[in-house]
């Protein structure tokens, strides 16, 4: 059966998981997952937590505590808030022995086949402290869209910023420091020698790649590609195993597709699977889909890409689902500010099947979107849960006496039904605001039905085929209303059983 290896990849380990990371990635691809797996297929999902970029030394820094305690706490937080919700991954990444073995073993085979050049690039440099000033510990003006922030990946335009390039660049670890340029020898992956590959492989991608990812590819391909830093000259990392750099680490975004392999293999060893190479390799051909926000795509779909296509031997990732912001009132989430909603805190006051769907229905697909617990009050009371409870009472009364014969007129509207949903969470045009719309539309339709003694049998087949592809995002809901999990891929029921079924509780009835 092919396989489908479903990736999410880790938040930085410093703080528990906001409703932005929730609507964005990792709801998206707990549901491509179930979705996948109901539909009779193989999936793997990894996801887990990023332990080793900067922004950690800095985040601990203002909070006042130790980084290796933040990150271990913060992990610990992350599996939490994903299981509260439902988001149920197969492979969780964490940092060990074995993920810094691994990373370091990626690096070594790319190093073997003399695809990294030891190169002289400019850093920040701070000679009081005799510090090179990467990522987190650096700000300044991005010099493609002048948006001010850290160096790596600008989440204004999605373009990598090399430290060195940022405009007025000062410390974030002390603001009152002088900052000079200074060249020291890093290892780099030239991607400008894979420019022929990665614009053969992106433009196979052109139909479905999400309006920023299609603008940043083609941005990028407009310019001569960068040298892309494997190794940094600070302390904070997993350290490089070479010793032309032999006091450096790797930098923290390379670890990409080395994180993504990882979280790949643990999840098949949870199945008792013995992995290795093989997971990801061209002749298993498993289908890669990746779930991001659109900032961490240069990280992933470039250089990661870059990357296999260096290795050799492995496949493609076959679709990027990258997702926007998501704000809360109108505002950015924000730690540092304390402006966050968690998922934990929601889900301590609103049933996750509720959560689930509103998230879904505002998720920042395209383009930026907003919470408000007063809106997800309203919409899931008026679109989910009293029109489901409705039509679960109107289902009810045909209940316990014997199947009832579907029409083919039923069969073929169930058909379409299928295919609606089908096309919101296939990963081609993977959409979790059509899924979420999808279903209230069906649901409004079957609330509208006079449901006559002649066409019970095929309200109740309708309502039964809706549960089924609801059931990726209504976790709880189905879990108690279906004898199975399964999503038919066709509605070739000729009479249906009736069943009670359960009724959604929400926070305002
Ligand atoms: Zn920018």
């Amino acid at each position: 059966m092919d396989r489908t290896l479903v990736i999410a990849p880790g938040p930085t380990a410093n703080g528990d998981l906001h409703l932005g990371h929730l609507a964005g990635p990792f709801l998206s691809a707990d549901v491509c997952a179930r979705y996948a797996r109901a539909t009779g297929r193989d999936v793997l999902f990894g996801t887990g937590v990023h332990f080793t970029q900067n922004y950690i030394v800095t985040t601990a820094r203002r909070l006042g505590v130790d980084p290796e305690e933040l990150r271990e706490r913060s992990g610990a937080q992350v599996e939490q808030t994903l299981g509260t919700l439902a988001i149920e991954a197969d492979g969780f990444v964490r940092f060990d022995q074995r993920y810094r073995l691994a990373v370091q073993d990626f690096f070594r085979r790319l190093h073997k086949l003399d695809k990294l050049r030891l190169r002289p690039v400019a850093f920040p440099y701070v000679a009081r402290t005799g510090e090179f000033l990467t990522d987190a510990y650096v700000r300044g003006g991005c010099p493609v869209c002048l948006a001010v922030g850290c160096a790596g990946l600008c989440e204004t335009c999605g373009h990598w910023i090399a430290s060195g390039d940022l405009i007025d660049p000062r410390s974030t670890l002390d603001p009152d420091d002088e900052v000079e340029l200074r060249e020291t020898p890093v290892l780099v992956l030239p991607l400008e020698e894979h420019r022929a590959e990665l614009t053969a492989y992106f433009a196979s991608l052109t139909a479905t790649m999400r309006p920023r990812l299609a603008q940043l590819v083609e941005e990028l391909l407009a310019e001569p590609l960068p040298d892309y830093p494997i190794t940094l000259p600070i302390s904070w990392g997993i350290p490089a195993p070479f010793p032309e750099v032999a006091d450096q680490v790797i930098y923290s975004d390379a670890e990409t597709i080395a994180w993504s392999m990882h979280g790949s293999a643990l999840a098949a060893e949870l199945r008792g699977e013995q992995p290795g190479e093989e997971l990801w390799s061209a002749a298993a051909a498993p289908a890669v889909v990746y779930f991001f926000g659109s900032d961490a795509s240069f990280a992933f779909a470039v250089v990661g890409v870059a990357m296999l296509l260096a290795l050799g031997g492995y496949a493609l990732p076959a679709h990027f689902v990258t997702n926007e912001f998501y704000e809360l009132e109108n505002e950015k989430f924000s730690s540092s500010r304390g402006h966050v909603v968690t998922g934990r805190q929601l889900a301590a006051e609103v049933p996750r099947d509720l959560i689930r769907f509103y998230l879904a229905a505002t998720a920042p697909d395209f383009q930026r979107t907003n919470f408000t617990r007063e809106a997800m009050d309203r919409v899931t009371g008026e679109r989910l849960v009293r029109p489901w409870n409705r039509v679960a009472a109107k289902a009810e009364q045909w209940a316990g006496g014997g199947p009832l014969p579907v029409s083919a007129h039923s069969r073929a509207a169930g058909q379409l039904l299928l295919d609606r949903f089908a096309a919101a969470f296939e990963p081609r045009r993977f959409s979790l605001t059509a899924a979420a719309f999808t279903l209230t539309e069906q649901l409004a339709r079957l609330d509208q039905w006079e449901v006559t003694p002649e066409r019970a049998g095929d309200f109740c087949h309708e309502l039964d085929l809706l549960l089924r592809c609801a059931a990726p995002l209504l976790v709880d809901l189905a879990a108690a209303g279906l004898p199975d999990a399964t999503v038919p891929s066709a509605a070739l029921a000729t009479e249906v059983v009736p069943r009670v079924l359960p009724r959604l509780a929400g926070a305002d009835l």
